[in-house]
């Protein structure tokens, strides 16, 4: 869905959209198991710059909800996320920031990008939201045992034969620092 500066000059725009998978590039360790479910309002912003200039932002509020399937960070299974996500922004047109140094009271309460041309395109601030709305790593549960660092191995599934390490690798840091200090 492209949001028109020409239509929203004329009366702010409200959108729910369904967006199915594989439409947003969520990159290669993501599935977007459900659609992304999506409710807001785009409206114009006039703001004055200087004397002659009227910028004309796009401030867009809403919300998003979606599931995808990310990567456990210990273990790499597949875990189910549940994304829900408010957003309020406010998009200048590129440029028309150039050289000045103080952002107007509008700019401050929102978090400000840019577009180009002649609108915005819906799918690109989603794609961006989604990414995020997710948190930096996930795991599959409190006690995920993760990979073997020998061999590889899954220890949720099964412990390998590899050997446990014979010392606590704390411990044998702390020796090194001491041995530095006795020399
Ligand atoms: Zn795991
Ligand atoms: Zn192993």
């Amino acid at each position: 869905m492209f949001i028109e500066i020409h239509e929203l000059e004329l009366h702010p725009i409200d959108f729910e959209e369904e967006i199915r998978p594989g439409v947003l590039d969520l990159g290669e360790d993501l599935r977007q198991v459900e659609a992304v479910r999506t409710a807001g309002r785009a409206q114009l912003v006039e703001e004055q710059h200087g004397k002659h200039q009227i910028v004309k932002d796009i401030r867009l509020d809403g919300k998003l909800a979606t599931r995808v399937e990310l990567p456990c960070a210990r273990c790499l299974e597949p875990v189910l996320q549940d994304v829900e996500h408010k957003f309020d922004l406010l998009y200048r047109p590129q440029g028309a920031d150039a050289g000045r140094e103080e952002l107007s009271v509008t700019a401050a309460e929102a978090e400000v990008s840019y577009y180009q041309g002649e609108g915005l395109l819906l799918e690109d601030v989603l794609q961006e939201q989604v990414l995020l709305a997710l948190p930096l790593k996930v795991i599959c549960r409190d006690d995920c045992k993760g990979l073997c660092s020998h061999c590889g191995k899954n220890l949720n599934v099964k412990q390998c034969g590899c050997a446990e390490p014979l010392e606590d690798p704390r411990w044998s840091a702390l020796k090194d620092i001491r041995g530095k200090l006795d020399h």
